[in-house]
């Protein structure tokens, strides 16, 4: 079993941990009749990672149904349309999607699209799963609650502008705290299923602003859902990623 840290570095990294136990049904992925890949080519290279809890563990803030659906269905439909849209671009082969969506120019046009939308969905909900925890909450410590503090003034005022701007969204998308090219944070939101990474900028947390990520418990409470969303957030694990991102201090 592949370990937290390495999942939540990145697909590149889940890949690796799930190169084995994932490698039949990766091959039954790619032979699917339709799907576009040539005779010989790679298996299909891209795997749905296991949610790294049990779909209640986040129970009240988000129901195990919605977890469900979310993961079983959403995320792994995006993996498999990612999937084709690979295989008919042999020169593609091993990118990992972070790598892809860092530099989308370098996709070629015919699956641009494609690898944009349900690259942006596997990297986002890879992101996405990795960045929740049920239990306690617990706020951010260590180097980025002092960039909290510094830019924000308070963790308080901080999360309060993070679910205005996330809240903001029209339609479908995503809220973000990354990191900008200065090592700054900021607090972006993204349409569809882009991200961050396409404009240059390191995503640290992502909140999924898809009516799948709440309608069933929240009908229209959006305000509410991203509530109870920002109570299971790991922090710990954003943190971490906050620290890999400016480097040494
Ligand atoms: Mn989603």
């Amino acid at each position: 079993m592949w370990n937290r840290r390495e999942v939540l570095s990145g697909t590149t990294l889940a890949l690796a941990g799930l190169a084995l136990a994932g490698h039949a049904e990766a091959q039954q992925g790619a032979a699917i009749p339709g799907a576009g890949a040539p005779a010989g080519a790679a298996p299909a290279p891209f795997v749905l990672p296991p949610l790294p809890y049990a779909y209640d563990a986040l129970e009240p803030a988000i129901d195990a149904e919605t977890m469900r659906l979310h993961h079983d269905k959403h995320h792994a439909t995006y993996v498999a349309k990612l999937n084709e849209a690979v295989a008919t671009a042999p020169e593609l082969a091993g990118r990992s999607a972070e790598e892809l969506l860092a530099d989308l120019s370098k996709v070629p046009e015919s699956v641009r699209t494609a690898v944009r939308n349900h690259g942006g969905g596997h990297a986002n909900h890879t992101l996405f799963w990795n960045s929740l925890k049920g239990g306690p909450a617990v706020p951010p410590g260590g180097r980025l609650a002092t960039a909290i503090a510094s830019q924000f003034s308070s963790f308080e005022l901080f999360s309060a502008q993070l679910v205005k701007s996330a809240g903001g969204i029209f339609g479908s998308g995503w809220g973000w705290l990354a990191l900008d090219a200065g090592k700054r944070l900021v607090l972006v939101t993204t349409a569809n299923q882009d991200s961050p990474l396409s404009s240059g900028a390191t995503p640290l947390l992502g909140l999924d602003i898809w009516e799948h990520a709440y309608y069933l418990r929240y009908q229209n409470r959006r305000a509410d859902y991203l509530q109870a969303l920002l109570s299971v957030v790991d922090w710990g694990e954003v943190g971490r990623r906050y620290d890999q991102a400016v480097g040494p201090a």
